[in-house]
């Protein structure tokens, strides 16, 4: 059965807060839409996964979706409905057997209610994940109770809801232009198509208000671990009249020697993110034997080590780095070093500790015959033998 997903992320609503669409908040580190599109990448029964945007919204789903080699994004329309309609027209194609119409509002979804939808779809022309209504449903009108609503039979509906292609399809087409639904299931039922019932989950909740994001943030935190790791590196000091220090160039009466820009103060900072990721080295990952790396400015080093924590899910909580050496004096450069080094990392300055310190003319240091550089770096990474699959990201 050719699967593929379809996640609405066409809204424009920003009752969410922030300023941008809730589906491109940032979610601990990884934009929601990311995030939501996570499971279904991952899914084995998923063939393929395509998004709905809302007009004007390129940008937003090109950063949002960086790396994950996803076909071109479909416009969606006025109402989520044309949104799905203008979805499932241009899946037309590729001719899917089954499709999962998906809010990229949540991003949770286990792999397992996935299974339980697209079992349904070999009894049932359409499948809906539903959750019970644990609460007492009261009427009320003019702030006072009217009456009690029994729950029996009532379901709260989510999504991913699955459907056969086709039928689905002619279901949108011939609800144009008539009352608009609220999910897919609802065109369903007036097409006359039975929708099963399977089994939802508390993780694939919407994401609705600010609330919703910071109690998700909160949760995603409570699981991150906190990993340290260090970093050393020496350089020769060679003729010249500056120094590359920290991504800074530093005039000086010689400057670092070595296969790229000789950097030791980012080198020591890659290293040492590297460590936390126990992810190898900078000689691992950037060869000296490779010659595209001769003369490299090595800011490349380290934004590369910081992008190996973003596809981790983590982040960077702080960097410290001390610069062993006589001179040149590093105290007027203090501050130009640590905003560029939080440039290169993408966190504020005041995660960044800049120091500096003479070993007393003592060793190679001290004749300033090099330079030495040590660094640590504390990381909060989510690690896989705790975390549920909810929160991870790709
Ligand atoms: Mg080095």
């Amino acid at each position: 059965m050719k699967t593929i997903a379809l996640i609405v992320a066409a809204g424009r609503g920003e009752r969410a807060g922030g300023g941008a669409p809730k589906q491109y908040r940032r979610l601990a580190g990884l934009p929601v839409l990311r995030r939501s599109l996570s499971p279904f990448l991952a899914h084995p029964r998923v063939d393929a996964v395509r998004v709905v945007i809302a007009d004007g919204q390129h940008d937003a789903y090109a950063e949002a979706t960086a790396g994950l080699n996803l076909p071109e994004p479909v416009v969606g329309g006025a109402e989520r409905q044309d949104s799905v309609r203008l979805g499932l027209e241009a899946l037309a194609d590729q001719r899917p057997d089954a499709v999962l119409i998906h809010d990229a509002a949540r991003p949770f979804v286990p792999a397992a209610m996935i299974d339980r939808v697209l079992d349904a779809l070999a009894g049932a022309p359409g499948a809906l994940p539903v959750l019970p209504v644990v609460d007492t449903l009261k009427r009320g009108a003019n702030g006072f109770v009217g009456d009690t609503v029994s729950r029996d039979g009532l379901w709260r509906a989510q999504t991913p809801q699955g459907f056969r292609y086709a039928e689905i399809l002619d279901a949108h087409r011939a609800a144009l232009g008539g009352p608009a639904a609220t999910d897919d299931a609802a065109l369903a039922e007036r097409a006359g198509l039975a929708v099963a019932l399977v089994e939802g989950s508390e993780d694939a909740a919407k994401l609705t208000t600010a609330e919703d994001l910071a109690r998700a943030e909160a949760r995603l935190s409570a699981l991150l671990e906190t990993r340290v790791g260090t970093g050393f590196d020496v350089h020769r000091i060679g003729p010249g009249d500056a120094m590359m220090l920290g991504g800074v160039a530093i005039p000086h009466d010689g400057a670092l020697v070595g296969h790229s820009d000789a950097d030791v103060a980012l080198h020591a900072l890659t290293d040492a993110i590297l460590g936390g990721l126990a992810d190898g080295d900078i000689g691992a990952h950037f060869p000296p034997s490779d010659p595209q790396w001769r003369g490299a400015a090595s800011d490349r080093f380290l934004a590369d080590a910081v992008r190996r924590v973003h596809a981790r899910g983590g982040r960077i909580r702080h960097l410290d780095l001390t610069i062993i050496c006589e001179r040149p004096k590093i105290g007027p450069h203090r501050d130009a070093i640590r905003t560029r080094i939080a440039s290169i990392c993408g966190i504020a300055v005041d995660r960044v500790s800049v120091k500096a310190t003479t070993t007393e003319r003592l060793g190679f240091t001290g004749r300033q015959e090099g330079v030495a550089a040590q660094a640590a770096a504390t990381l909060a990474l989510p690690s896989d033998d705790r975390d549920p699959e909810w929160s991870r990201g790709v």
